[in-house]
C-alpha cells in the first residue's frame, strides 16, 4: 500500500475542521490501514485524518514500542480529563520541533473502534497526551498554538531554514 503524504505546518489544510465520519465503510478501513503504515512508517506514534488531507474525525495512535498495538479512534469525544502532564511534544506535520505542552493527565474518551462499535477507554500519560493531541488535529488546532508568539515566530525562521538546508535530525521525542 502507498503510504499517505503527510502535510507539513504551515499548511492552511491543517487547519480545517473535520466533520463526523457518518458510517464506517470498507473504504474507511482501508484509509485507516494506510494511516498505520504511514504513521509506522514516519515514524511516529500518533496519526489525525486532518493530517493526510482527510477531513472527517478519525485518528490512529500506537504508543508501544514494538508497534503491536494499534489503536483506531473514530469521532473522538473527551468525556473527562483531570490532572496536569506537561511534555515534550513532537508532531508528524511539524517536523524537528519539540516543544513543551501542558495538557491532561488522565482522560474518559469515547469513540467507534474500526467496526463501528462503540468503546470507552481511561487513558493518562503519554497516551492520554497523544490522545489530546490528535483530536487537537481533528478540530484544526496545532501544538504549536500553545507556544507563545514570540516562539511561534522563531519557529517558523528555524522550519525555513531546517528547509533550505533539508536536514533531517534524530530525535528521542516521538512525534504524533
Ligand atoms: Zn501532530
Amino acid at each position: 500500500m502507498a503510504l499517505l503524504e503527510i502535510l507539513k505546518y504551515p499548511d492552511p489544510r491543517l487547519r480545517t475542521v473535520a466533520k463526523p465520519v457518518v458510517e464506517v465503510t470498507d473504504e474507511l478501513r482501508q484509509l485507516i490501514d494506510a494511516m498505520l503504515e504511514t504513521m509506522y512508517a514516519a515514524p511516529g506514534i500518533g496519526l489525525a485524518a486532518t493530517q493526510v488531507d482527510f477531513h472527517e474525525q478519525l485518528l490512529v495512535i500506537d504508543i508501544s514500542e514494538d508497534k503491536t498495538t494499534p489503536l483506531c479512534f473514530i469521532n473522538p469525544v473527551i468525556l473527562e480529563q483531570s490532572g496536569s502532564f506537561e511534555n515534550d511534544e513532537g508532531c508528524l506535520s511539524v517536523p524537528e520541533v519539540y516543544e513543551s505542552v501542558e495538557r491532561s493527565e488522565q482522560v474518559r474518551v469515547k469513540a467507534l473502534d474500526r467496526n463501528g462499535k462503540e468503546f470507552e477507554l481511561e487513558a493518562e500519560g503519554l497516551l492520554a497526551v497523544c490522545i489530546q493531541h490528535e483530536i487537537d488535529h481533528l478540530e484544526g488546532k496545532l501544538f504549536v498554538d500553545y507556544l507563545s508568539q514570540l516562539k511561534r515566530s522563531w519557529l517558523k525562521k528555524k522550519l525555513s531554514k531546517a528547509r533550505k538546508r533539508d536536514v533531517d535530525p534524530v530525535s528521542k521525542t516521538p512525534s504524533i
